[in-house]
């Protein structure tokens, strides 16, 4: 018995980096259309007898799909993953990134072969041991696009879920790379674009006008200071490096024509990765109120100086799962790790976890590979994710 186990194991793990070789060879890089991995994913479960259901974009160019495996009762599992990568342009390649390629060091290589087609792999081939299991809970599969560019579909996606089903799934396993360690936090994030319209003239002047660089470089200081007085009253979180919510401002752009000319416009990007009990919707509020003040001082010398500050990245929630919820052991249980962990990178799991389901990533692959050149997925990593699968039908069934 031990040993027909072993061996279907086996197969699903070999089962496993066919579909990755099928799933990197689909490029779907972030903002582009997903159809084609999309209807190759549908084909594969409708072979295998599992009925699906898309949530389309308007444009009707992307879609995400979910589906069920396993009677309609309450307590069941969402496995999540995206179905889009990251760009290869300006990467120094060594083979193509879009045919997994095993250079026979334990290693398959391929744009998205860890973040994170390597999970949706084991997922799907894990599937037809789901169905032939007779299990008492529900395994969800729940496949985004356009994560890579601002995680856009989730949150519909898990609105679709909770209307589709009479009954509730209540976990949900975003399968990032995380070398199926179980992460509970999860830093939000969002960035704005902050537009500044001063007034332009000879630099003599300068006194007389509202030049759009100074007031700029007056709210980019603002920002880091709204970050240092979050430290100083012990915004601390120390699960996260750093501890505290980072502001940032990275792009700084059309700013002036000359040296000699007052500068009438400027604007900026900035970042903001807020800890759990921080809320970007707060800062954001915060330094509205600063702009508005700064507008009502210079209107006095120009009466068109304003400032605008509009989205630039949706915000993507903090993911902070308490390790009471009933998620954690069996997450520990799945994985065979026990200790949890977080991450500072932006993934589905906070919109998951609004959504109403308790959340955790765990997923095969190191992050550190994502978004490089050369990504890969240790093939051990793999097998992990696929012995995952197994040990959740198991549970399940
Ligand atoms: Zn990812």
């Amino acid at each position: 018995m031990t040993e027909t186990v072993e061996m279907t194991l086996k197969k699903s793990q070999k089962k496993a980096v066919e579909i990755l070789s099928k799933l990197v060879s689909f490029p779907v890089l972030g903002g582009q259309s997903n159809i084609p991995i999309a209807e190759w994913i549908e084909k594969y479960l409708t072979e295998h007898g599992v009925e699906f259901t898309n949530v389309p974009n308007e444009e009707g160019n992307k879609r995400s799909i979910h589906c069920r495996i396993g009677p309609a009762v309450d307590g069941g599992v969402i496995l999540s993953g995206h179905q889009d990568v990251v760009p290869v342009e300006g990467q120094a390649w060594v083979t193509d990134p879009f045919v997994l390629t095993d250079k026979n060091d334990g290693k398959l290589y391929a744009r998205g072969s860890c973040d994170m087609k390597g999970f949706l792999a084991c997922c799907l081939a894990a599937l037809p041991e789901m169905k032939k299991a007779d299990l008492k809970k529900p395994i969800y599969f729940a496949f985004s696009y356009d994560e890579e560019i601002g995680c856009l579909a989730a949150p519909e996606l898990a609105e679709h879920i909770k209307t589709t089903y009479s009954e509730k799934p209540k976990y949900a396993i975003i399968g990032e790379p995380s070398m199926m360690q179980p992460v509970v936090g999860q830093k939000g994030i969002v960035v704005y674009k902050t537009h500044v319209n001063g007034s332009a003239g000879h630099s003599s002047g300068i006194r007389k006008e509202v030049s759009a660089i100074n007031e700029a470089a007056r709210l980019i200081l603002w920002l880091e200071d709204k970050m240092n007085r979050l430290v100083a009253e012990g915004r601390i979180d120390e699960r996260f490096s750093p501890p505290h919510t980072s502001i940032h401002c990275g792009i700084f752009e059309r700013s002036g024509i000359a040296p000699n000319v007052i500068s009438d416009k400027a604007s900026f990007n900035w970042d903001c990765r807020v800890i759990p009990m921080d809320k970007s919707t707060e800062i954001l509020a915060e330094f509205k109120a600063y702009c508005r003040d700064l507008e009502k001082c210079n209107q006095s010398k120009f009466l068109g100086f304003k400032i605008k500050t509009e989205l630039d990245h949706s915000d993507v929630p903090p993911l902070d799962t308490p390790e009471h919820l009933s998620v954690v052991p069996l997450i520990q249980e799945l994985s065979g790790m026990q200790e949890l962990t977080t991450v500072a990178y932006a993934a589905e799991a906070g919109q998951f976890s609004n959504a109403g389901f308790e959340t955790v990533i765990c997923g095969p692959g190191d992050i550190a590979q994502a978004h490089r050149a050369n990504e890969f997925i240790e093939k051990d990593q793999l097998n992990k994710g696929v012995e995952f699968m197994f040990r959740l039908i198991k549970k399940f069934s």
